[in-house]
């Protein structure tokens, strides 16, 4: 493997700067202003904001995962560890038992740090943090701990866009592949099925800042994935992911080259099966419309 191409954190774990970057995350949970919701939650002394989780993490699952986009399954799966609470409030989430039931196990960052090499034992390509927003202060002291063991997986930060400029600022040099959903592109849309209804500016000056930091998606020569970002966009009912204006933020703002995923497995479920618009199965040929838009935009599309 070329140095170049080694997980980034790497440098940071070896100046000691991970370590200090772990510090200074875990501080913020004191008054949390982690991410745009701004909570203010003293977390440090067990209060929980909208993503109700404190100073531990809890995780739902862990292990190889062949679900997830082809660059990043390659023929040993992605290790995903799948966190429980979310900073957004999405009304049709399909996971809504663990983003705000509170289903999963709390987890020291001791324990956090063994989930990590044990993935890597298995021979999984990259470690998948699934709904990492909210936990930043444990992952980081985590992989501080684990890099120490010998750990040496890329880092892959899958999230749902919703991330604040100090996020960003403490993942810089630390995160190897961005996958970033981006769920929808107007407001008054984001206000109502995702509780935030500045949900459109902030992923577009995220997804900005994570190209800035890590590039275009680039592949090793198996044709996994290495480094860069990857955006998901997922078709919804009656139109209302905005898509077009999506597409055209990428191709024109980020880079024509941004690799996306544009998904139609969109199914009403939770609180969107009582919703006049998301208890819709969206039509077959938005998605197909919404592929053939992106090529045309000359983004890299992988549409299913
Ligand atoms: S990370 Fe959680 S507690 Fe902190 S600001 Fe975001 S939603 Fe609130």
């Amino acid at each position: 493997m070329f140095r170049n191409m080694s997980p980034r954190y790497l440098d940071l774990w070896e100046t000691g700067e991970l370590r200090w970057r772990a510090k200074r995350a875990k501080t913020m949970l004191e008054e949390c202003r982690l991410c745009p919701r701004r909570c203010g939650a003293n977390r440090l002394l067990g209060e929980k904001g909208v993503c109700r989780v404190n100073f531990l993490a809890k995780v739902a699952s862990f292990g190889p995962h062949f679900g997830e986009e082809a660059p990043l399954v390659g023929w040993r799966g992605s290790g995903a560890v799948f966190f429980s609470g979310c900073n957004l409030g999405c009304t049709f989430c399909q996971n809504a038992d663990v983003s705000h039931g509170g289903v999963g196990e709390t987890t020291s960052t001791e324990r956090l740090a063994e989930i990590f090499i044990d993935l890597q034992g298995q021979g999984c390509h990259n470690l998948n943090l699934v709904t990492p927003t909210h936990v930043l202060p444990q992952i980081l002291d985590a992989l501080d701990q684990a890099a120490e063991r010998g750990f040496e997986l890329p880092l892959v930060w899958n999230c749902g866009g919703y991330e604040s400029e100090v996020a960003l600022e403490l993942l810089d040099g630390v995160v190897d592949i961005y996958m970033p959903d981006f769920k929808m592109s107007n407001s008054e849309a984001t206000k109502k099925y995702l509780r935030a209804d500045d949900y459109p500016e902030v992923v577009k000056a995220a997804v900005k800042e994570m190209h800035r930091q890590v590039g275009d998606l680039e592949l090793d020569d198996r044709g996994v994935a290495r480094r860069g970002l990857l955006v998901r966009h997922l078709i919804m009912p009656e139109g209302i992911a905005g898509t077009k204006e999506v597409i055209r933020f990428l191709a024109e703002e980020v880079s024509p080259n941004t690799y996306l995923n544009i998904m139609d497995q969109y199914r009403p479920c939770h609180d969107a099966v009582k919703d006049p618009v998301l208890g819709l199965e969206p039509h077959r040929n938005l998605w197909k419309h919404a592929v053939e838009t992106a090529r045309r935009a000359g983004l890299r599309v992988d549409g299913g």
